[in-house]
């Protein structure tokens, strides 16, 4: 494996991997931009099946998120880290160890929950580290808390793709209200699990799958919704499919059986390629750019680590999400070009500006 080859390096500025033999602890770090500020974003624990998968996923998640903490306006950079293992095999040893591994960078690097980690294990990184966000501070831990900044993202991010959703069902299908509109929701996780509720709420109808048995039951006895197998969900004869799983789910094999007209979820990186932006535009469908859509868990852990906003703040730069996506919407119409590139291309803009600011 030759990372400076891999077509994912995209000039990462570090890519650090950690071992530790005590706890059993294998941890790549990636950082791929420090030029808006420190790298900040979450932890995924997956049992990748090969080094090199682990390596791309961390630096394609890592790319993504210096293109949302840019495009939603926060003083960070990018950066991701994988622990390659299962989530069920985590140990407390083993998340402060890659809490050490988040400390030697000196703040570098600021970590926080993803797919595979929780508050939880957050807390264990935090008896090794301050540069980790996500935490059940005092106000998050109480069951009728009020929506708060600290704790887990999942609910805000989810929040975000809710509002992000009803700006694309607006621009695409021309409806103000989800009323009796059908949503494929596929993973029930942190986030899947409470947009179905705000999707309820507003009156969608839901189709649901997990591939994560007893998952989805929950979603129909508590919310209300019909469960399809997790092989079909991307299929369904919806208005609107919100992938809350993983990613690389869109592409050319897909893209052909997604009957929905808008796509709109919070998984990080649904496209497998760039080109699949262009495949979903000449089959009809509307793409919300996932990492413009799926900013809110980011927004809140950034303030919490910089204690410098209250719910009320953070509440009204996730309220900017569906505006941001509009913007790319509409810009994406009139130059006739994928939603996704012109996103990338706003990105890369930011940073530039970031780098240009740095020289001067
Ligand atoms: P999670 O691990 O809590 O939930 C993911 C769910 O997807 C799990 O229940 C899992 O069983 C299910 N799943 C996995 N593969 C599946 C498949 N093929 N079909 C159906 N279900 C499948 O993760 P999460 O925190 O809810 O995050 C979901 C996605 O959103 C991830 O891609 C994550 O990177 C992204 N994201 C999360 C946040 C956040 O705040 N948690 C923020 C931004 C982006």
């Amino acid at each position: 494996m030759d990372l400076f080859q891999m077509p994912d390096f995209d000039a990462h500025e570090q890519v650090m991997f950690g071992y530790d033999a005590a706890s059993g602890l294998r941890a790549i770090i990636a950082i791929h931009s420090t030029v808006l500020g420190p790298a900040a974003g979450g932890c995924r624990m997956w049992p990748y099946a090969a080094l090199s998968d682990a390596v791309s996923d961390a630096l394609r998640l890592s790319r993504g998120m210096s293109y949302k903490n840019a495009m939603a306006d926060l003083p960070f950079g990018g950066g991701k880290a994988v622990i390659v293992g299962d989530a069920r095999e985590k140990t407390s040893q083993r998340m402060e160890a890659f809490g050490r591994l988040v400390d030697s960078l000196g703040g570098r690097y600021i970590t926080a929950e993803d797919v595979g980690t929780t508050t939880t294990d957050m807390e264990q990184v935090a008896r090794a580290t301050r540069f980790v966000s996500g935490l059940p501070r005092d106000s998050a831990r109480a069951a009728d808390a009020a929506p708060s900044v600290a704790g887990d993202p999942g609910p805000k991010t989810a929040l975000g793709v809710f509002l992000g959703l009803k700006a694309a069902v607006r621009f695409r299908l021309g409806r103000a209200s989800l009323e009796g509109l059908k949503v494929a929701v596929q993973g029930l996780g942190g986030v899947g699990f409470p947009l179905c509720r705000l999707l309820r709420a507003e009156g969608a109808s839901l189709i649901v799958a997990d591939s994560r048995p007893g998952a989805a039951q929950r979603v129909c006895q508590e919310i209300g919704a019909v469960e399809v197998p997790a092989a079909s969900i991307l299929a369904q004869d919806v208005d609107v499919l919100a992938p809350c799983a993983l990613g690389a789910i869109l592409d050319s094999r897909s893209i052909p059986t997604v009957r929905a007209r808008v796509i709109a979820g919070a998984a990080n990186n649904q496209l497998a390629r760039d080109e699949d932006g262009e495949a979903l535009v000449r089959a009809g469908i509307l793409y919300a750019p996932d990492y413009v859509i799926n900013a809110g868990g980011i927004i809140s852990v950034a303030h919490e680590y910089r204690g410098d906003a209250g719910w009320a703040q953070v509440k009204a730069e996730i309220d900017r999400i569906p505006a941001r996506l509009t913007e790319i919407f509409e810009r994406a119409r009139r130059e006739g070009r994928a939603t996704s590139a012109v996103a990338d291309e706003m990105a890369r803009a930011r940073l530039a500006q970031g780098r240009r600011r740095m020289v001067a």
